[in-house]
């Protein structure tokens, strides 16, 4: 039997800033991707945000109308257990997602060194103690991954501390540089590759990690303007092939569903 003939590429679909924002739903998001399902474009949903599980993930699409499959989500939580070895000890200074992706990768996560890896992502119970067990092991030779750079996220109170924020921590106190996972960078290019070897664009908020995403993988890029990047905004790091409000115009614009 071949493989079975899609009608196009996949679209490879953030979602912070795209499909919600701030846990609120961004209008017209749901409905868009239904179109594109109906179409019969292939998705992915990637995220830089190695903190919630594939399941929370799934149950938040679930709660905008969007049903997924776990091999439809991608994240830099995934990415980041794809750069350690099956058999390794990983120190995890992150969430409940980088554990679970380094749990499915066969790793053996623990709190302290020694350790293979150390893996630090987005969590809110980051403290002196954590800092200081993670600075331990990479003087003790582990390596450090980042899950992502994005210094912040935006939330109803504001810019908060991100990932980067956390990473660039450990850093300094270890005296070692992060090497990193997610968007833009290969570990996420190469996971997103391995689940869709058509694709056709990358849509998403940031150009900064969207956009180079899409510069990597030698795709379109669609800038929306429903996250962090405003109308207004001043020069991009990543000049975008299609700019638009949000992912309904975008569809539209596709002329997809109409
Ligand atoms: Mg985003």
């Amino acid at each position: 039997m071949g493989s079975p003939v899609t009608a196009s590429g996949a679209w490879v679909i953030d979602l912070d800033g795209v499909l919600w924002l701030a846990g609120h739903e961004i209008p017209g998001s749901g409905d868009a991707v239904d179109k594109l399902r109906r179409h019969g474009t292939p998705l992915l949903f990637a995220t830089n945000n190695a903190d919630p599980t594939l399941s929370d993930l799934a149950a938040r699409l679930d709660r905008i109308g969007i049903r997924s499959g776990p091999h439809e989500l991608v994240t830099s939580a995934e990415a980041a257990a794809a750069m350690v070895e099956p058999d390794a000890r990983v120190l995890a200074c992150g969430g409940p997602g980088l554990v679970e992706a380094l749990t499915a990768r066969g790793a053996t996560v623990v709190e302290t060194g020694p350790a293979d890896a150390v893996v630090v992502g987005m969590t809110r119970d980051f403290d002196y103690g954590l800092l200081t067990r993670a600075e331990l092991a990479v003087r003790g030779g582990a390596r450090l991954i980042g899950t992502n750079e994005d210094p912040t996220h935006p939330t109803p109170e504001g810019l908060l501390p991100g990932s980067g924020a956390l990473v660039a921590a450990v850093a300094t106190a270890a005296q070692q540089d992060a090497v990193w996972a997610g968007k833009p960078h290969r570990p996420m290019m190469e996971l997103i590759r391995s689940r869709a070897p058509r694709i056709d664009r990358v849509v998403g908020d940031r150009p900064a990690t969207d956009g180079r995403l899409a510069r990597a993988l030698g795709v379109r890029y669609s800038l929306v303007l429903s996250g962090v990047t405003g109308i207004g905004h001043g020069p991009l790091e990543v000049e975008p092939d299609d700019e638009v409000d949000d992912l309904a115009t975008l569809v539209a614009q596709a002329g997809i569903g109409n």
